[in-house]
């Protein structure tokens, strides 16, 4: 049934509630997250910099070669195949997985996509490993068992899903048809769940237009959904919008890593 929303079911993206870690947390609890880097590695790094500092408690990120540097909060585990990636996702304390920034597209990487995909974890699927799933996307990858967040701009949407219509319909068609919650990036970006709930945010700087904007979306997704916040890609979305306008004029992706702490040091409303 793949029953698409009116354009008049959707509301803007308003402030999410953030709250401090319960007294009880420890880092594991916080939420364990495993980013999946590839062949470019400034791509996995600033996806894990801002899961650390959009709130995840405790980020891995499986790199193909053994490297090293900041941010040092980072576990860097060497993971030279697919069969050492499938050991270390065989961990149920594992809270979400985050593939594709930087994954690449040649065999390696998608012999780890399917072992992501073999996983019974949580996933945020984004950049490359969009473009490797293509049309396949449309066979429910999200299901009760399993939480899907799907993160493309408008070229990875459309190698993915033949949408129609309004961006708006085009995205909560593509949510009910994969299962996995879709967040349509761009000057608006759409957000649509698979239940048919659909929010817009309208208001992001225009100079996210920017080299590895995605990829702090993306960490952003994977740490909310790691700790178990029950709107990762609400929360995400407003904490990305929102660090892009404290960077201001010729914000660097790099810039917006430490304005995410910040804005995690709010009352809830
Ligand atoms: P990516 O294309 O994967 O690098 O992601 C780019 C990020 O920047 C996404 O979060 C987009 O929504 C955002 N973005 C790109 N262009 C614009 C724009 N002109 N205005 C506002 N946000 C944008
Ligand atoms: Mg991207």
């Amino acid at each position: 049934d793949l029953s698409i929303p009116l354009a008049s079911d959707w509301s803007t993206l308003s402030r999410p509630t953030l709250r401090p870690p319960r007294r009880e947390a420890t880092k594991f609890t916080r939420g364990k997250l495993v980013v999946v880097g590839g062949a470019m590695a400034g791509a996995g790094v600033l996806a894990a910099s801002a899961a650390l500092h959009g709130g995840a408690g405790y980020v891995i990120l499986a790199e193909p070669e053994r490297r090293d540097g900041a941010p040092h909060a980072l576990v860097r585990r060497h993971v030279a195949d697919a069969s050492a990636l499938a050991t270390l996702l065989a961990d149920d304390g594992i809270g979400a997985v985050l593939v594709g920034p930087g994954l690449g597209r040649d065999e390696a990487a998608q012999a780890q996509l399917a072992v992501v995909l073999a996983s019974p974890h949580d996933l945020v699927i984004d950049g490359d490993a969009l473009t490797l799933l293509g049309r396949e996307v449309g066979a429910r990858i999200g299901t009760d068992r399993r939480r899907v967040f799907l993160t493309p701009h408008g070229g990875e949407f459309s190698r993915m899903f033949t949408g129609h219509g309004s961006k708006i319909a085009a995205t909560a068609g593509a949510a009910a048809a994969s299962g996995a919650t879709v967040i349509h990036k761009g000057p608006a970006t759409v957000i649509a769940d698979p239940s048919g709930r659909v929010q817009v945010a309208a208001d992001a700087s225009s100079w996210l237009a920017s080299a590895g904007t995605g990829d702090v979306l993306a960490g952003l997704v994977a740490a909310r959904l790691a700790a178990g916040d029950e709107h990762p890609a609400e929360t995400a979305v407003w904490l990305h919008g929102r660090a892009a306008a404290r960077v201001g004029a010729g914000l660097i992706a790099d810039a917006m890593i430490p304005a995410l702490s910040p804005l995690l040091d709010r009352p809830s409303t």
